[in-house]
């Protein structure tokens, strides 16, 4: 049972609301400063830790003890993905095992339809039948699929250098896109000013308190697939946060409630040409000017879940760095040649951003998750 709403700037809490946006007092934080975001808390004490994971149902429906809303089985199925053994990749990176969480087997193609299916469920239990979302491709793709599915209105802001390939699944599944001059950032300010106007319902993950809910289930599913243990170490791309933030929610969920023992490590990985979250990290400011890399789903130069990312990965003992374009192009190549998995530009960022750690530290003895959040391909991936 979801109980209370805490925002992550203030600490202020409020009472669970299911049309709950951002803190009231802290807002968009607009100036630079970081927004209002509220994280939901729940219940603990009356999870059953046996019985976690273990009831008849099916995708999302089986964390419901840990969700916000039901998320009824009208949905596109969501989620139970496979974690794939990834054993020539393990032996050259020095690990004992390596796994990759095929989250490109959602219905969208991406980790993003696990925030979607959640989005839906509020919209619907609110009575809301159009939704929007700024994304540079995967969350509006998400969205508008999820859309087509339930008979919903998708309005989704795209910046103008979105790829044309992503731009044509958006009318594929029948969108409204609109088209956004400037980079991702400009696209999600325009999101916000139209979504309220319209009195539409929001998919942005880093505003609405409820989406991480849904990107956290990864982590329980890890867990599940490992005998209900956490492995040594989780890596994933980093953009606005919010995947990474809500790996580690998840994780930190299943111990308190007694389902595992220990957290992993996180590793979040960004693009050295727009990597603000990194630099944040190590104290340095949270904004990143220019910089063009083609990892768009991670290209955000003002991060909005900054505070939930930097806290997750300090209390894991984990680390963020940056990597390059080239090496997330030979990440991708190594992932298909020696896994047998086909990831998008962006995702092959948690195996290029593991293979620096591997350089810096050894990882002898360890056990790692490489979570491949997508697998859209676009015009230029070879
Ligand atoms: C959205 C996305 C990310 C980053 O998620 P954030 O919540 O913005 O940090 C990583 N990989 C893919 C494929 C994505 O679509
Ligand atoms: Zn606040």
């Amino acid at each position: 049972m979801p109980t209370l709403l805490r925002c992550l700037r203030c600490g202020t809490a409020q009472p669970f609301d299911p049309a709950a946006y951002l803190c009231p007092a802290c807002g968009t934080g607009d100036d630079g400063a970081d927004p209002g975001i509220l994280d939901v808390e729940y219940d603990y004490a009356a999870v059953d830790p046996a019985a976690f994971g273990s009831v008849p149902a099916r995708g999302l429906s089986r964390w419901s003890g840990l969700l916000p809303t039901s998320v009824g089985s009208a949905s596109l199925p969501v989620g139970e993905t496979p974690l794939v053994a990834a054993p020539r990749l393990a032996s050259s990176l020095g690990l004992r095992e390596l796994w990759l969480k095929d989250d490109t087997r959602n219905p969208t193609r991406s980790l993003k339809d696990r925030a979607t299916a959640v989005a839906l469920a509020m919209a619907q239990a609110g009575g809301r039948s159009e939704l929007y979302c700024a994304s540079a491709g995967n969350a509006a793709v998400s969205l508008a699929g999820f859309c087509a599915h339930a008979g919903l209105r998708a309005h989704a802001f795209v910046p103008a250098s979105a790829s044309p390939a992503r731009v044509a699944w958006l009318r594929r599944f029948g969108a409204e896109v609109h088209s956004v001059d400037g980079n991702y950032d400009d696209a999600f300010a325009e999101a916000e000013r139209q979504g309220a106007e319209h009195r539409w319902y929001s998919r942005n993950c880093a505003f609405n308190p409820f989406l991480v809910e849904g990107k956290k289930t990864v982590s329980f599913e890890i867990a599940e697939a490992l005998g209900w243990q956490a492995p040594d170490l989780v890596v994933a791309p980093v953009g606005d946060g919010c995947t990474l933030g809500a790996i580690g929610k998840g994780f930190r969920e299943m111990v308190e409630v007694g389902r595992t023992e220990r957290l992993p490590r996180l590793l979040g990985v960004q693009s050295d040409a727009v990597q603000p979250l990194v630099r944040r990290l190590r104290g340095g400011t949270g904004y990143a000017p220019d910089g063009t890399t083609a990892a768009a789903s991670i290209a955000v130069r003002r991060p909005r879940n900054a505070l939930r990312l930097l806290a997750e990965v300090r209390r894991s003992d984990g680390t963020l760095l940056a990597v390059s374009d080239d090496e997330m192009r030979a990440a991708q190549r190594r992932l298909a040649r020696e896994a047998g998995v086909v990831a998008e530009l962006t995702s092959a960022a948690g195996l290029a951003g593991l293979e620096k750690l591997a350089e810096e530290e050894s990882l002898a003895g360890r056990s790692a998750v490489i979570v491949i959040t997508g697998g859209r391909l676009d015009d230029d991936d070879s």
